[in-house]
């Protein structure tokens, strides 16, 4: 196939990820496969990414991600100055057949002005964007700008303009995924985990109150706003409560982290995620927050571990309720559910996960997209 995609991954972490990083992940799961099938990849992002690609290019030297806690001008600043980097480079050469723009509004209704000349541009939502109408406004660009869901539940949430662009939705996946069913069984421990930025969408303080209910250890893992290590937040001192997830953390959550039944262990990456993640008797998902995608769900499932959870945004379309896992839309239920959740077999979970959440399934998926965009953006 000879299609050349520029793939603009933003400027706010390298990819792949440090440690978490939402869009960085997808991006860096993405990538290896489209390369596979024979796509050429030009990628846009910073400096210090080391994905293997065709040809890359950058503004900043290394992600942007502590700009994200300034204030709101600032942080445009910065995705402005990557996206002038983006438009540069496509008016600057002809090769390139598509942009998969990852970005935020921004980052689209600059793509959006760039007028006829410019490629079709196929734009991944990754966030649920219901109470953030204003983000985007009427979406310019004509045939030539679609967008797609990374659910059929964030997609219904959207609001009308990306709707009426929309493509479809392609479901998240994790590398986890391959070959994961004829992986050895995990060995289980008694604890559950939640895997996650900590923030009030995704729900850490009833996770930690269910722990003191149940008595079932919990491990709180992922970052607090910008700290990713509990002794860097301590020694942030009585300022980082600026960011409301580090006020949510020290108000709601913290009370409960004795260290024992209920542990914060900041941002764990690579084989320590995963073991974490296999070891545990169920992942705990108790959201306040329609997930858009939820990558952390579909690495559960890789990994053998059923998923407990509220049944809110993508849940039911990724867990198979009574096989992968048990959700609810009753809070007060979440404690059952994880003492239930034992009798599940990690087996299934595996087998639907290498049948579902590969990276060369979402690879696929993507590649048909971008003829539909491609088709759409040639009708006059
Ligand atoms: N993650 C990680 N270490 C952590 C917390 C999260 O590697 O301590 C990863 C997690 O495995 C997943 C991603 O960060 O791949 C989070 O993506 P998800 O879609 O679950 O949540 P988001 O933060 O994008 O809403």
């Amino acid at each position: 196939m000879s299609l050349t995609v520029l793939m603009n991954a933003g400027p706010w972490l390298s990819v792949p990820p440090p440690g978490y990083g939402g869009i960085e992940n997808v991006v860096a799961t993405l990538v290896p496969e489209l390369r596979r099938l024979g796509v050429r990849v030009v990628l846009a992002s910073v400096g210090s990414s080391t994905l293997p690609v065709d040809e890359k290019f950058s503004v900043f030297d290394d992600g942007q991600f502590a700009a994200l806690q300034r204030p709101y001008n600032q942080v445009c600043g910065v995705s402005q100055a990557h996206l002038a980097g983006v438009v540069r480079q496509l008016h600057g050469r002809d090769d390139v057949d598509l942009v998969h723009d990852h970005v935020e509004a921004v980052g689209l209704a600059t793509l959006a002005a760039m007028g006829p000349d410019a490629p079709p541009v196929l734009h991944t939502l990754h966030w649920d964007l219901a109470k953030h109408p204003e983000l985007y406004g009427t979406l310019d660009g004509g045939a030539r700008v679609r967008v797609n869901g990374v659910s059929a539940a964030q997609l219904a949430r959207a609001p009308r303009a990306l709707r009426e662009h929309a493509v479809g939705h392609v479901h998240l996946a994790t590398p986890l995924a391959v070959h994961a069913d004829r992986a050895p069984r995990p060995v289980k421990g008694d604890h559950t985990v939640i895997l996650g930025r900590i923030n009030p969408g995704k729900g850490q303080d009833v996770g930690a109150r269910l722990a003191r209910r149940t008595g079932v250890p919990l491990v709180l893992a992922g970052p607090v706003g910008p700290y990713h290590r509990p002794a860097d937040l301590a020694a942030a001192g009585d300022g980082a409560r600026q960011n409301p997830d580090v006020r949510f953390f020290y108000d709601e959550v913290a009370p409960h982290v004795d260290g024992d039944l209920v542990r914060w262990v900041g941002t764990v990456a690579g084989r320590e995620r995963d073991d974490l993640l296999a070891g545990a008797r169920a992942a705990l998902f108790p959201l306040r927050w329609e997930e858009p995608g939820g990558t952390a769900v579909v690495e559960s499932l890789a990994l053998g571990t059923p998923v407990v959870a509220t049944a809110r945004g993508c849940l039911p379309e990724l867990v198979d309720h009574g096989r992968t896992g048990l959700l609810t839309d009753d809070e007060d239920e979440l404690g059952e559910l994880l003492l239930a959740a034992r009798r599940l077999d990690p087996d299934e979970c595996r087998r639907e996960a290498a049948a579902r959440f590969t990276p060369a399934v979402m690879a696929q998926r993507y590649v048909a997209l971008y003829e539909t965009v491609r088709a759409a953006a040639r009708v006059p």
